[in-house]
């Protein structure tokens, strides 16, 4: 892994070429970066080289890539359940280091350490402007899901490079923070900031609906909250060994009658299963709220009456990604609660970036909340 000097990129500062565009060039100390390439489901991603870049424009940034790790969406896209354009590099939790920072003004230096927003919003559009959800920008660029042939390519976090586009929010991690603990907070931790953001009041007793990477995190957001049960439901108990530690308790779904009908506050959908839905319901109290994060598929459809929502008085929202604000907060989240929760343990023993397809069977095997890779 190349490393770089604090606040330099070559030993020499880095000169403005004063182009017609105003790029920043600059000389890099080695030649090439490293993508895994994905082809498609029924093929080999496969690791290429490629030019380093020497030209940033306005807004950019080039981060080396520390650690990355491998979501569900990245291990639908890779067995075909979710179509992505390719060729492309996927990938898109990741921690890494500052390379190069391009024109324009930022707090940012090379050196620094960083996570930043899994895309990239213009910022002055209706989503982003005026419903506060940037997220779902009408010029969304999302890093893991675009095509090489996008800009620079370097898209994707499933390699030694990505390019940062302008309107990626970028926000600086402690070094109290290991690559590990870092690496999934820009999708899963942000995401359930996002998720929890806003809860009934009162919000004494949640459930939260599967024990994976999401759920973990969505249990401890939700302690952190006040909220002073947290039941986790999966159906399998590997998923659950984690959960006491984390701050919840953990409930086999076969067990039925575990969770009190009618008597809870909030309900986190993050199976990814319509199934749960009815029992949420049932569990739910007047007044409460059920918040569906997971059921990103289309085979999603809903067994449910609107006599059942009306009757109950009940809340639904969907969650789809997050704003930067969540970012951040994910970031100070797990500053505040480093040595509560054992974040590290989340995280498989990184695979090189040239076995990733030993990381992907890691993941279908759901040993690890995350498996990570090294590029
Ligand atoms: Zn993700
Ligand atoms: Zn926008």
């Amino acid at each position: 892994m190349t490393k770089y000097p604090s606040g330099s990129i070559t030993g020499s500062s880095p000169s403005r070429a004063g182009g017609p565009t105003g790029d920043l060039r600059f000389s890099p100390i080695v030649n090439s970066v490293r993508l895994a390439v994905f082809y498609g489901s029924d093929q080999p991603i496969q690791v290429i080289e490629r030019p380093f870049p020497t030209t940033l424009r306005e807004g950019e940034t080039l981060v080396e890539i520390l650690l990355a790790t491998i979501c569900g969406s990245d291990l639908h896209t890779r067995d075909g359940r979710r179509k992505e354009p390719v060729p492309s590099v996927l990938g898109h939790e990741a921690v890494g280091r500052i390379v190069a920072c391009g024109p324009g003004g930022t707090h940012l230096m090379p050196g620094d350490r960083v996570t930043w927003t899994s895309a990239a919003s213009c910022g002055v559009c209706a989503p982003c402007h005026d419903w506060r959800l940037p997220q779902k920008c009408m010029e969304l660029f999302k890093y893991g899901h675009s095509p090489l042939d996008d800009g620079s390519g370097l898209n994707g976090c499933y390699a030694s490079h990505v390019l940062l586009r302008r309107g990626t929010s970028i926000f600086r991690v402690s070094d109290r923070l290991s690559d590990s603990v870092v690496a999934p907070v820009n999708c899963a931790l942000a995401t359930m900031v996002s998720a929890t953001e806003v809860l009934p009041t009162p919000c004494r007793t949640a459930v939260v609906q599967g024990a994976g990477l999401l759920g973990l995190y969505g249990c401890a957001l939700l302690r952190s909250k006040g909220v002073s049960r947290v039941l986790v439901v999966d159906t399998e108990a590997n998923r659950l060994s984690r959960v006491v530690a984390f701050g919840g308790e953990p409930v086999l779904a076969s067990l039925r009658g575990c969770i009190p009908a009618g008597q809870v506050d909030a309900v986190f959908e993050v199976a990814g299963s319509s199934s749960v839905v009815p029992e949420g319901v049932e569990s739910l109290r007047p007044g409460g709220s059920y918040i569906f994060i997971g059921m990103v598929l289309p085979g999603t459809p809903l067994a449910l009456t609107g006599e059942a929502i009306i009757r109950k008085c009940l809340t639904i929202r969907g969650v789809h990604n997050y704003a930067p604000r969540h970012l951040e907060s994910a970031v100070r989240f797990l500053e505040e609660n480093l040595d509560r929760y054992p974040w590290s343990d989340l995280v498989s023993p990184p695979h090189p970036l040239a076995n990733i397809e030993t990381a992907f069977d890691e993941t279908r095997r759901r040993t690890w909340p995350r498996v990570a890779v090294l590029p």
